[in-house]
């Protein structure tokens, strides 16, 4: 889109401060987040039901004009009852709400109104409850249309948003410029934008939205694959390290371990030595199930490039789980592997920063703490970033940038469908560990509401007594009132002085200081400790295979993936493992969910189930790169779309990388605006 609709809404008559706060609180700040704030859902409001026709169960829209409104207060709780009623000439329905007494004062009998709620029936009575709905004044011409309803934006009613929306759309659109070139529109048969943006907001019918809807998802898509596909250019094009590697250390550390490698295991790791020995840098994401034996692949590769002479930096995101691949690896002849956490003291960072300066250390293992500035390397020549999704995408790029080109290995354990993976991450070499080690038995995961959890106890004092180990996890540290959920901390003493008496248990989070966390993991470790009461601060990596129990508490309160995340801190050793989620779970979601995880032990299929519920910004979170900005478009249910949409972005670059062409310069203005980093991908000669 052209740089004319970056104004801001300020400029809009009626728009002031306040309402702009507002306004950017829903992500919209210019008159072209305006254009694309999408509706929700649409009112088909020339076909409004009789109440007399209403469906029960069914959530309707429904017309007619209010009779009655009356206020009253609940005995048991203190709460105010709204009740207005309202009729059309076939019959009469009731709306409730509940602790909103300012609503008496909207409702005037008389006034024609449009509710919009699930039916439901009590005895004879019609009634909705908490409807959202909107009166009738003047607007006929929103009567003989299909309208769009928004997320709500505060301070604001849905007909001041459409009505603001219309005049934009009038004023903005007949100046837009088009951003998608000419022939890849005709080639897949596309709207042009300012068409698709007037219809998204306002279809004439069903198959003129599906349209828009699929235009403005292939803009998203392409805009989206662009600086992938460059950035791949990129990469493809800088001289990267070539590691002078016999191999032989590598060898070695595999010769000695207790198991064998898995064939999974095997092949991703001889993908990983081209990569080495090549003079490409290597840009590989390893996805792989919790417990399917990435660490040592990536300590595989680590020794690979030390061999060759270049340091090995091993990013992980919690002290933690630091600690552990440290303790795991540490003690190899002649390699000096250090250990680098935000608790060490300023001196001891200052020791250690020097050594990694000096090339002393080889094998860097540590946290965020890498990224600090202090840390500067003699010569990186390999990076390998654990547990992904846990760091930003500017984050991951930092630690790279601390080398000349080196190598990067990333792995993940939120897998994601491999097609879908091959166009999200289209700028990585994907490599698939897609086995788990021999001899695991399936995890047995319970769904119990928590006034059984008496079931849940007993299961685990049965393990304890076979010499195993029990994680309990909670989703807070200090209880809430507000959410009604316990916290870690207070169950601990409850569980201590109850259930678990005479148990040896202990208690971990994240605001123990980091000496008591070191004691209390090495404790359960070294089962001092039977039964580990935490937060999710045992979420990821950790790996102690003789723990087989493990109870989620609230476990409605955790995402599908760290669910699965946090089932996978069992079922590390050949012992059958447990895996209880306590929850009443009362949202649909959340019952989706426990389903899911009940159903389902492969990280694979509980992703694709967790896109399928959540949809994809939420899966990916806040922090993750590109999905979680895609507005419209769902690469689940639009894979097609999504290919032809990176396929002609390829074509596209091919032919003019740098967007140079007249016909392109509103695109890589659009880009430009959301990309930050575009500038410094275009560069690619
Ligand atoms: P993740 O992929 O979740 O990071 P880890 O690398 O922590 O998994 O490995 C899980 C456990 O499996 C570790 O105890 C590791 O030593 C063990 N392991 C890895 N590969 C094999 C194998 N091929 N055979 C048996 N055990 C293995
Ligand atoms: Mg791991």
């Amino acid at each position: 889109m052209s740089k004319n609709l970056i104004i801001p809404l300020v400029s809009i008559a009626g728009i002031g401060p306040k309402r702009a706060k507002a306004f950017a609180k829903r992500g919209i700040k210019t008159i072209e987040d305006l254009c694309y704030y999408f509706p929700r859902r649409y009112e088909d409001r020339r076909k409004l039901i009789k109440i007399s026709q209403l469906i029960e169960g069914e959530i309707q829209t429904v017309r007619g004009t209010v009779l009655a409104v009356g206020q009253r207060r609940s005995f048991k709780r203190w709460l105010t009852i709204t009740e207005v009623a309202v009729g059309d000439a076939s019959g009469k329905i009731f709306c409730v709400w509940f602790s909103q007494p300012y609503l008496k004062n909207y409702f005037k009998p008389g006034k024609e109104i449009i509710l919009y709620g699930r039916v439901e029936r009590y005895g004879k009575r019609l009634q909705l409850n908490a409807p959202e709905f909107e009166f009738i004044e003047d607007e006929v011409k929103d009567l003989t249309r299909i309208i769009p309803i928004y997320p709500a934006v505060e301070g604001t009613s849905q007909r001041y948003l459409r009505r603001l929306i219309e005049d934009v759309l009038d004023e903005y659109l007949p100046s837009l410029h088009e951003i998608l070139p000419y022939n890849i529109r005709t080639r897949h048969n596309l709207f042009n934008l300012a068409k698709s943006l007037r219809v998204i907001h306002f279809p004439g019918d069903e198959n003129e939205q599906k349209e828009a809807y699929r235009r403005l998802s292939f803009e998203e898509f392409f805009i989206f694959q662009i600086p992938i596909l460059l950035r791949k250019l990129r990469y493809a094009s800088q001289p990267g390290i070539t590691h002078q590697s016999q191999g032989k250390l590598a060898s070695l550390i595999q010769e000695s371990l207790p198991f064998r490698l898995t064939s999974a295991q095997l092949r991703v790791w001889e993908e990983i030595k081209l990569d080495l020995a090549s003079s490409k840098p290597m840009h590989r994401l390893i996805q792989g199930d919790v417990g399917s034996g990435k660490t040592i692949v990536a300590f595989l590769a680590g020794f690979f490039a030390l061999e060759g002479g270049h340091q090995v930096a091993f990013m992980v995101p919690t002290d933690i789980l630091a600690r552990q691949h440290y303790e795991n690896i540490r003690g190899q002849e002649k390699i000096k592997i250090s250990l680098l956490t935000s608790s060490l003291d300023k001196k001891e960072k200052t020791k250690i920063y020097k050594e990694i300066k000096e090339g002393k250390i080889d094998l860097i293992i540590g946290t965020h703490a890498l990224l600090e500035e202090g840390v500067k390397f003699k010569n990186l020549g390999l990076v390998v970033i654990d547990e992904q999704h846990k760091f930003g995408v500017s984050q991951r790029a930092l630690l790279p940038q601390k080398g000349n080109s080196p190598d990067i290995l990333i792995m993940t354990a939120t897998p994601i469908p491999r097609t879908l993976a091959i166009t999200l991450y289209g700028d990585l070499d994907i490599s698939i560990i897609d086995e788990l080690p021999p001899g695991r038995k399936p995890i047995k995961t319970l769904w119990l509401e928590l006034k059984e959890r008496k079931i849940a106890y007993d299961l685990c004092l049965e393990q304890l007594k076979s010499g195993c180990q029990a994680y309990i996890v909670y989703p807070v540290i200090e209880d809430s009132y507000i959410l009604d959920i316990a916290g870690a901390k207070k169950m601990y003493a409850q569980l201590k002085e109850g259930i678990f008496r005479g148990v040896n248990i202990g208690l971990i989070h994240g605001r123990m200081k980091q000496k008591e966390q070191e004691e209390v993991m090495q404790d359960f470790k070294e089962k001092k400790l039977s039964v580990l009461v935490s937060t999710t601060i045992v979420e990821v990596g950790l790996d102690i295979p003789t723990a087989t129990c493990m109870i989620i508490e609230h476990a409605e309160r955790f995402g599908l993936a760290q669910l699965h995340q946090l089932r996978g801190r069992v079922g590390r050793g050949e012992a059958e493992s447990f895996c209880v989620l306590l929850s009443d779970a009362y949202t649909m979601e959340a019952q989706a969910r426990m389903t899911a995880m009940k159903n389902f032990s492969d990280g694979f299929k509980i992703a694709e189930e967790d896109l399928r519920i959540r949809g994809p910004g939420e899966f990916f979170g806040e922090r993750q790169h590109g999905l979680s900005e895609l507005r419209i478009a769902n690469p689940l249910t639009q894979l097609h779309l999504l290919k032809a949409a990176r396929e002609e972005a390829k074509q596209l670059l091919k032919a003019d990388p740098n967007l140079e062409e007249s016909a392109h310069l509103p695109l890589r203005e659009k880009l430009l605006q959301r990309f930050p980093e575009y500038e410094k991908l275009t560069i690619v000669g």
